[in-house]
Parts: C-alpha cells; sequence; structure tokens
C-alpha cells in the first residue's frame, strides 16, 4: 500500500544532487518513521550518506541542529512540518523541509460532519500543516450546505487556517466572528486545542478515518484538571522553572521574567534547564513543590496527569499568585 503522505522524493533527490550534499540527517515524526527505510533509499540514491535520527520530534520547534553539526552532516531533512517564522530556523544548518501532505480526499468527512455543524452559520475552519492544501475543497463543500466560513490568515504561519500544537493565532483572529469551529486532521490533540484557544464549539473531522466528533468536553477535562493543578501550585513555595533547550522551544527571557516574578511574591525559584520534559527526569528534584514549563506548553495541558508535581504553563503562574483571575485566564484561552 503506498504511504497516504506525499514524502516528495523527487525532491529530496533532487536537492540533495543539487546541493552536492553527502551526509544527510534526517527527522521524522513518529506517524513516519515506518517509511525510514525508503527515504534513507532515496537520499542513498542521490549519493549521500543517510543517518535517521531516533530521537522524539514533534515539531518544528526541534530541529536537530546541534546533531547535523555534531555529526558533521551538510544538510537536515525534516518531515512532517512546515517552517515557521514563529521558531528559530537553521542559521549556519542548511534544512529542507518536507511537510508530508496527506493524500486523502477532504470532501466527504466535511459532508459528514454539516449534521454536527447544525445550528450554527458561521464556521472558522483550521487544519494542520498535512491537509493545508485541502482547504479550498473544504470550504467549497461548506459554502455548498450554506454556511459562512472563515478562515484565518497569520502572515507567520505559512497556510491560513494552519494551527501548531503551540500556535492557534489564525483561530484566535476570527474567533469573535465565528460560532464554531471546524477543524480538518487527525487525532483530537489539535482540535482540542482550538477550544482551549478560542472556547468556541469544536468539531474534529478525521479524512482518514471518517470519525467526526464535537471535542469539547474533552478539552473541559483538561481545563479543569488545570485548576486543581493551579490550586495545588499557589501553596507552593520552592518552584522549578524549566527552560527548553530545544531549538524552537528555548525562551530563557521569559524563564528570568517568572524567576524574578516568583520571587518578588515571596516564593524561591531556580531555573532548570532540559530537552525532554518528563516524569522521571523531574523525579529526584524533591524539594520542588511546582514547576512552570516555558517550553512546550503540550506538556502541561495534555501531559500534566504524569507527573506527581503540577507543571503550569507561564500565564498560570500569575493565576497561582494571585495576580490574574481564573475567568480572565478562561477569556484569554489556554493557548
Ligand atoms: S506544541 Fe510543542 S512540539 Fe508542537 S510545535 Fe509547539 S512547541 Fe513544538
Amino acid at each position: 500500500m503506498s504511504a497516504p503522505f506525499d514524502l516528495e522524493k523527487n525532491r529530496v533527490k533532487g536537492e540533495v544532487i543539487r546541493r552536492g550534499a553527502r551526509r544527510v540527517l534526517v527527522q521524522l515524526p513518529e506517524g513516519l518513521r515506518s517509511k525510514a527505510f525508503q527515504i534513507a533509499s532515496v537520499i542513498e540514491e542521490a549519493g549521500a550518506l543517510a543517518i535517521v535520527s531516533a530521537d522524539p520530534c514533534y515539531g518544528a520547534c526541534d530541529l536537530a541542529l546541534e546533531e547535523t553539526r555534531s555529526l558533521s552532516a551538510d544538510l537536515l531533512i525534516h518531515f512532517g512540518h512546515s517552517e515557521s517564522g514563529y521558531f528559530s530556523l537553521g542559521g549556519d544548518v542548511p534544512i529542507i523541509y518536507v511537510e508530508a501532505k496527506a493524500i486523502v480526499n477532504v470532501s466527504d468527512v466535511v459532508e459528514k460532519s454539516l449534521e454536527h455543524l447544525r445550528g450554527w452559520s458561521k464556521i472558522g475552519l483550521a487544519t494542520t500543516v498535512q491537509h493545508a492544501h485541502s482547504m479550498d475543497e473544504a470550504v467549497k463543500v461548506l459554502e455548498n450546505a450554506g454556511k459562512r466560513i472563515y478562515v484565518g490568515r497569520e502572515p507567520s504561519l505559512k497556510y491560513p487556517g494552519q494551527v501548531l500544537g503551540c500556535d492557534y493565532r489564525n483561530c484566535k483572529s476570527i474567533s469573535s466572528m465565528v460560532d464554531a469551529f471546524l477543524f480538518i486532521g487527525s487525532g483530537l490533540f489539535h482540535a482540542i486545542g482550538v477550544f482551549l484557544a478560542t472556547m468556541k464549539p469544536t468539531i474534529a473531522a478525521d479524512p482518514f478515518t471518517g470519525n467526526v466528533i464535537r471535542v469539547d468536553d474533552f478539552a473541559k477535562v483538561i481545563i479543569n484538571r488545570r485548576w486543581m493543578d493551579i490550586c495545588e501550585a499557589s501553596r507552593a513555595k520552592r518552584w522549578g522553572v524549566i527552560v527548553g533547550l530545544k531549538s524552537g522551544q528555548q525562551n530563557l527571557e521569559l524563564a528570568l521574567k517568572l524567576k524574578g516574578d516568583l520571587e518578588v511574591s515571596g516564593r524561591r525559584a531556580i531555573l532548570l534547564s532540559m530537552r525532554e520534559i518528563t516524569p522521571d527526569t523531574l523525579r529526584n528534584f524533591t524539594e520542588i513543590e511546582a514547576y512552570v514549563n516555558t517550553a512546550c506548553p503540550r506538556i502541561s495541558l495534555y501531559e500534566t496527569r504524569l507527573f506527581d508535581k503540577p507543571v503550569l504553563i507561564p500565564k498560570e503562574v500569575y493565576v497561582a499568585l494571585g495576580k490574574m483571575s481564573w475567568e480572565e485566564y478562561l477569556r484569554s484561552g489556554l493557548l
């Protein structure tokens, strides 16, 4: 069976040859790792050595720049995400992005979503880079059904309506104009993010499975959990301020501000740097009672149950310190 994603093998081969690359580091998201041999073969046919990074990679925030340098590779090929002005770019490391566009028709699942969108006339559309090329197809189906469609166009995101796990500006910019959002893509993660960012009813339509589901209740479980974590953190005297080391997740300035604000409020805080934020990494910091995570918000919002101590996102610190109300926090959107 052919891959349901366009791996752009001809472009990859052509670029390796054109650039005269001799050693190429490849980054693959989990969903494309079964294609590692196919991709390595394309690179080797172009005359270069392929090295596939087996470290986790969840976004364009995590370019393997250090690894490319330390392996003396002359090209990094990053699959599954688009180039983004939101994250730092490669600097001296040449990078090719292969977005892995989904090869799937979205009309059927959008048609199916109409039943869930009954009662709403103004619909915001959101998607990931894999389906961004299918937005026009989706708009056509929805407009034919009499819906008025809104698509955010944030200039620093590559595609209209595109969302990242930590960037929903395309949805926030149109949120006040729409009754509900339709997210087109796989899984619930990004669709829940649309709700958390906008607090608008959100329907997820998966073109691969044909499943259509309203995600509001899943998102509300996360919101309840945030409340519990913030309450627990409000009692903490000793805090760890996490500084991410991944290329697009490092935010030392924000971490320093949070440390200062915590100390002004009578708490102690230390900075902790790390690449992967996991329960094991944090477990032995036994004196620390709460963390604030300035790296990927996904860990605080979706994986918080795995941790022994609360791991807040930055603005939640201000709720915990009594400087922002819970209602104001919700109004601003969690993301
Ligand atoms: S949600 Fe996290 S992993 Fe995804 S792009 Fe943002 S920082 Fe990276």
